[in-house]
C-alpha cells in the first residue's frame, strides 16, 4: 500500500503543440480510492498512464509510496493496471494469464503462484472460469479475469482506466460496486479513470475534476456537487446539469441584486452579499441544480411556460422557458401540461453563481434566508 504524489505533472504531445495534461498537482492517501472524472480528451487517461509508467512526462514528478519513480520502467512500478478493453492475452488461459503477472513480478515458484490465483479466483468467483480462453468468455467474465489479474499481484496501487465501460448498465453498476467492496477489503490505493460523473459520484473516497488537461476541483462526492469551485465543475456533476443563467449585478445600498432581465432578481445581503459586491463584477452566471427549483402553488415565484413534461419514474423533469435546457426535478405527482404557465421559486442558499469571464465561483453555498422576489414577467 502507498501514497501516490503527482507533482506539477505536465504531458505534451506533438512537439509541444498540444498539451494533454497542464501542471496537475495531487496527493492520493495510502488506501484512498480517487475518481480522475472530466470529457473526453481532458487528459485523465494520459495522467493516469504517467503513473503506470506507460508515458513519459514532460515534465513534473510522480511518487509512489515516497519514492520517486518518475525514471522508473513501467515493470518496475508496484502498480497494476486494469483497461477498458480487458487486454488480456488471448492465447493463454485464464489461470495463465492471471499468474503471468506474478511470474514478471515475483520470484515465487509454479506452485505458489498457482495457489494464489486459485484463492484470488474464489475471491472473484471465477474459479469455473481458470481453463477457459479469453473468447470463450462474456464481457463481463473478461473484466472479472482482468481485475482478477490485477488483484493477484497485490500491488501497491490499483489503476483503472474506464474498466467497466463495454460493459452493459446493470452490470456496470454490480460491478461498480464489486469493485469498491474489493478495494475497501484489500485496503489497496486505487485510482480510477472515468468520463461517467455518476460513475464518479458513487465510486470515489475523493473525486479530482479535470477539463482542458488542468485539475479544476478535487473534493468528496459532496463538496464537488455542493461547493463547485466553477461553472465548468457545477455544470460538470449532476443529472439533470446545473442550470445557468446569466443574470446582471447591480450593486444595492444593503448588498447586491442578480437581475435576469425583466424575470426576477435576487437581493444578496450579508456576507454572501458583500463578497459578490467585491468580486465588482457587473454580470455573472446564475446556478440552479433542477432538484432545487420549487414549483409554487400561490402567486408568489417566477412565472415560466413548460415546454415539456419528462416523466422519469421517480422524478418528472420540466423543461421551462426560463433558459435553454431549464429543468425542475419535481415529484411525480407535480403534473403541469405542456404550455402551462407556473410559478416556481428556489432558496437563495441554493443559487451558486460564477464569474461570467473566467467561470470561477463567487459564492459558497452557506446557511442564509430565501429573500427570491419576482418581477414582472415578460
Ligand atoms: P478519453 O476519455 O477520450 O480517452 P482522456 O481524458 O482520457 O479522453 P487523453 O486520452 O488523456 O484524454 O488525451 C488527452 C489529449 O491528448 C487528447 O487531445 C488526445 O488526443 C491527446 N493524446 C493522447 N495521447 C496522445 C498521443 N500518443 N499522441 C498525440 N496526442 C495524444
Amino acid at each position: 500500500m502507498a501514497t501516490v504524489t503527482l507533482d506539477a505533472l505536465r504531458k505534451e504531445f506533438d512537439s509541444g503543440r498540444l498539451v494533454a495534461v497542464d501542471d496537475v498537482s495531487l496527493e492520493v492517501a495510502d488506501g484512498e480510492f480517487v475518481t480522475v472524472v472530466g470529457p473526453s480528451g481532458c487528459g485523465k487517461s494520459t495522467t493516469l498512464r504517467m503513473i503506470a509508467g506507460l508515458e513519459q512526462p514532460t515534465s513534473g514528478r510522480i511518487r509512489i509510496g515516497g519514492e520517486d519513480v518518475t525514471d522508473l520502467h513501467a515493470r518496475r512500478r508496484d502498480v497494476a493496471m486494469v483497461f477498458q478493453n480487458y487486454a488480456l492475452y488471448p492465447h493463454k488461459t485464464v489461470r495463465q494469464n492471471m499468474a503471468f503477472g506474478l511470474r514478471m513480478s515475483t520470484d515465487l515458484g509454479s506452485d505458489a503462484r498457482n495457489r494464489k490465483v486459485d484463492e484470488t479466483a474464489a475471491m472473484m468467483d471465477i474459479e469455473e472460469l481458470l481453463d477457459d480462453q479469453p473468447d470463450e468468455l462474456s464481457g463481463g467474465q473478461k473484466q472479472r479475469v482482468a481485475l482478477g489479474r490485477a488483484i493477484v499481484r497485490e500491488p501497491d496501487v490499483f489503476l483503472f482506466d474506464e474498466p467497466l465501460s463495454n460493459l452493459d448498465a446493470k452490470l456496470r453498476t454490480s460491478m461498480r460496486t464489486e469493485i469498491q467492496r474489493l478495494q475497501d477489503e484489500l485496503g489497496t490505493t486505487a485510482i480510477y479513470v472515468t468520463h461517467d460523473q455518476e460513475e464518479a459520484m458513487t465510486m470515489g473516497d475523493r473525486l479530482a475534476i479535470m477539463n482542458d488537461g488542468v485539475l479544476r476541483q478535487t473534493g468528496t462526492p459532496t463538496d464537488v456537487y455542493t461547493t463547485p469551485n466553477s461553472e465548468f465543475v457545477g455544470g460538470f456533476v449532476g443529472s439533470p446539469s446545473m442550470n445557468l443563467l446569466d443574470v446582471a449585478v447591480e450593486s444595492a445600498a444593503d448588498g447586491v441584486r442578480l437581475v435576469n432581465e425583466d424575470r426576477f432578481e435576487y437581493r444578496l445581503t450579508g456576507e454572501r452579499g458583500e463578497r459578490v459586491a467585491a468580486a465588482d463584477v457587473a454580470t455573472a452566471r446564475l446556478g440552479i441544480r433542477p432538484e432545487n427549483v420549487r414549483v409554487t402553488g400561490d402567486r408568489e415565484g417566477i412565472e415560466t411556460g413548460v415546454e415539456v413534461v419528462e416523466p422519469v419514474g421517480s422524478d418528472n423533469y420540466l423543461y421551462l422557458d426560463l433558459g435553454p435546457e431549464f429543468i425542475a426535478r419535481v415529484a411525480s405527482d407535480v403534473e403541469p401540461e405542456t404550455g402551462d404557465i407556473i410559478r416556481v421559486t428556489f432558496n437563495e442558499t441554493d443559487i451558486h453563481l460564477f464569474d461570467a469571464a473566467s467561470g470561477d465561483a463567487l459564492l459558497a453555498t452557506d446557511a442564509g434566508e430565501p429573500t427570491v422576489t419576482a418581477t414582472a414577467s415578460p
